[in-house]
């Protein structure tokens, strides 16, 4: 087990004792520390070059130079820049448009989205009571149109059919009409996703967006991605304007960095995290207990 950022500067401050002050040096070698905790917590390399470069920037300030305590101080300021970085407060959906606010999941295969949408589903209902439709677009795997007619289901919300026979954009239209003829309030699209980054794919979700203009588009995350999930999230944000992420697989023992890595790749905010495979594993995600965990 690796032993906690706090402990480490703690032992490299003692090394420092005698001195009459922290020096911009001893700065340096501390905020060697922090980026060797962020890469550990796999943290993508060039988001932990940008993020030491802002808090060494606010270090050499009198936050921590001349500081009684500046192992506490720096971890301190990394902790709250953490914080700040990854978002701090509640970013629920948006719902605000003519009804059906369309939903669109994007995300690779086995990220999660099928069970995000439906936790999204029993969020929806319960806590903003509103009337909620599921569809899937997954045309290649029918196990998961069926994986989402059953956590539909669960969630208590309904689930439009679609099978492997039509077209995604024509999935699209019918569920939309359906809606707005059903007075649905919200429509969730779940997508097929594949297991790397597929051009084909992200064409077909562009044209779904452009179909269905979502009044959010969410890339679902797996948090165990770790350092691949960089990649993914490029990816991701270059073909489709994002609104929001959902970093899955919280309840994993991994220390979560793909959320710095996500939220500085893609610029959204993180609105939920998934913490388990049940229905209502869902939180609302809190960028200061995140920091936390992060930072080990
Ligand atoms: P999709 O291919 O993106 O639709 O992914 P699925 O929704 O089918 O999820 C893939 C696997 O991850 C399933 O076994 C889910 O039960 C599991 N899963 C999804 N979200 C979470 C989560 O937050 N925590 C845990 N532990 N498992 C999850």
């Amino acid at each position: 087990m690796a032993s906690t950022l706090a402990d480490r500067l703690s032992r490299l401050v003692k090394t420092m004792r005698g001195q009459a002050r922290i020096t911009e040096d001893n700065v340096q070698e501390m905020l060697r520390e922090v980026r060797m905790a962020l890469l550990e917590a796999d943290v993508a390399l060039p988001v932990v070059r940008d993020f030491i470069q802002r808090v060494k920037d606010k270090a050499l300030g009198q936050e921590v130079v001349g500081s009684l305590t500046p192992g506490q101080a720096l971890v301190g300021l990394v902790h709250k820049e953490l914080a700040a970085t990854m978002g701090e407060g509640v970013a629920d959906l948006n719902l605000a448009t003519q009804p059906p606010a369309v939903i669109l999941m994007a995300g690779l295969q086995g990220a999660g989205k099928t069970t995000t949408t439906a936790k999204l589903a029993k969020h929806l209902i319960e806590k903003r009571k509103k009337k909620v439709l599921t569809v899937s677009g997954d045309v290649y795997r029918p196990a998961a149109i069926e994986q989402l007619k059953t956590v539909t289901a669960q969630a208590g919300a309904e689930w439009f059919p679609s099978t492997p026979d039509q077209k995604p954009l024509d999935i699209a239209r019918a569920a939309i009409d359906h809606a707005r003829r059903h007075y649905f309030d919200v429509l969730l699209v779940d997508t097929a996703g594949r297991l790397a980054i597929d051009e084909v794919l992200m064409a077909e979700i562009q044209a779904l967006h452009a179909e269905l203009k979502p009044v959010e588009t969410l890339f679902v995350v797996d948090a165990m991605q770790g350092q691949d999930a960089i990649n993914t999230a490029k990816a991701f944000k270059a073909a489709l304007p994002l609104t929001g992420v959902v970093l899955t697989k919280l309840d994993g023992d991994s220390r979560g960095g793909a959320a710095l890595s996500v939220r500085a790749i893609t610029g959204v905010p993180i609105k939920f995290a998934g913490v388990s495979e049940k229905i209502d594993g869902l939180e609302a995600f809190d960028g200061e207990r995140h920091a936390g965990r992060v930072l080990g």
